[in-house]
């Protein structure tokens, strides 16, 4: 069995960024990669080429009318696509279709055994609802991911877990009904911050109340706060025994992001990444896909992907 981790690295997938100077610049992937490739890291990774997917694989998740103004304003390069946070600009619809691609082409290593784990670095946009998108997502390659785990690979119990600071309400409402969805989600009150959901009382409706873990810290909760909650989450993914784990390992959740206000150090990534792994180790066949997600200070995202990414390695 191998023990390979797969990593997506290249300017097709550093391309998604909302320009130069913005906070989701173009520059996430080589803050990351130059930290990797100077620690040595790059050499123990099996490096993969990001690859691109059509539209009726984004389809798997979002609508044809949503889809089809990505296409339009990416186009024309104007206006926005949500509310005011999330710009068009031109060629942003190709530039998402690699995020989504990548992701994908990761589960597909995993699932036939090229590898063990992966880790896609300008992946996780969870905001992204099947409508429409939000907070500078444009598809939601989570939502993506679950779908296609069901369509094409024919698993159904999926385990989403997210650390970003920013809760991640794409995926959550998108799966609020569904009972095959475990989602357990760390992150900053939703009354200090964008998007202003995750409640703890929020844990799924319908036949899937219990299977959603929404635990808020506040403003300037540190590893003494997340360690503690940590240890709920991994109870609650073991109890649920998927067949899949995808991570959501954020970077805005460290201390020192410009737009949030949690104050982890990366060693809370690194810890996050061990214990995910020997979960997916004992129900899933060591099958877990790590996805950047959000970051906005470049030293943090590069020390805590890294630290993932070392995590994963780790035997
Ligand atoms: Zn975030």
């Amino acid at each position: 069995m191998t023990t390979a981790v797969c990593v997506y690295v290249g300017d097709d997938l550093a391309r998604y960024g909302f320009g130069e100077g913005h906070p989701f610049g173009p520059d996430r992937l080589g803050a990351f990669w130059t930290q990797a490739q100077s620690s040595g890291l790059d050499r123990r990774v099996l490096q993969c080429v990001p690859v691109s997917v059509g539209e009726d694989v984004i389809e798997r998740f979002h609508t044809p009318e949503y889809v089809a103004r990505v296409i339009r304003q990416s186009a024309s390069g104007e206006g926005y696509l949500d509310g005011g946070d999330t710009p068009a600009f031109p060629g942003i619809y190709a530039a998402t279709c690699f995020v989504v691609g990548s992701v994908l082409d990761a589960i597909d290593r995993i699932i036939n055994g090229e590898c063990r784990q992966a880790f896609v670095p300008i992946a996780g946009l969870h905001h992204a609802r099947r409508d429409g998108a939000a907070g500078f997502c444009v598809f939601n390659d989570c939502g993506i991911a679950i779908e296609t785990l069901r369509l094409q690979h024919g698993l159904q119990r999926i385990a989403y877990v997210d650390i970003d600071a920013h809760h991640g309400d794409g995926v959550f409402y998108s799966f609020e009904a569904d009972a095959d969805l475990i989602f357990a989600d760390l992150h900053e009150d939703g009354r200090f911050l964008y998007p202003g959901t995750g409640r703890a009382e929020e844990t799924g409706s319908g036949d899937a109340r219990g299977t959603k873990l929404n635990i808020p810290l506040p403003p300037e909760a540190d590893d003494a706060q997340f360690y503690p909650a940590w240890e709920r989450v991994e109870t609650f993914i073991d109890q649920h025994c998927p067949e899949f784990i995808l991570f959501q390992c954020g970077a805005d959740s460290i201390a020192g992001d410009p737009i949030t206000h949690l104050r982890y150090t990366p060693a809370a990534h690194r810890h996050a990444a061990q214990r995910l792994k020997l979960l997916a180790e004992k129900h899933c066949q060591g099958r877990l896909l790590a996805m950047g997600g959000g970051g906005y200070n470049r030293g943090n995202l590069a020390r805590a992907w890294t630290a993932v990414v070392d995590a994963l390695l780790a035997a």
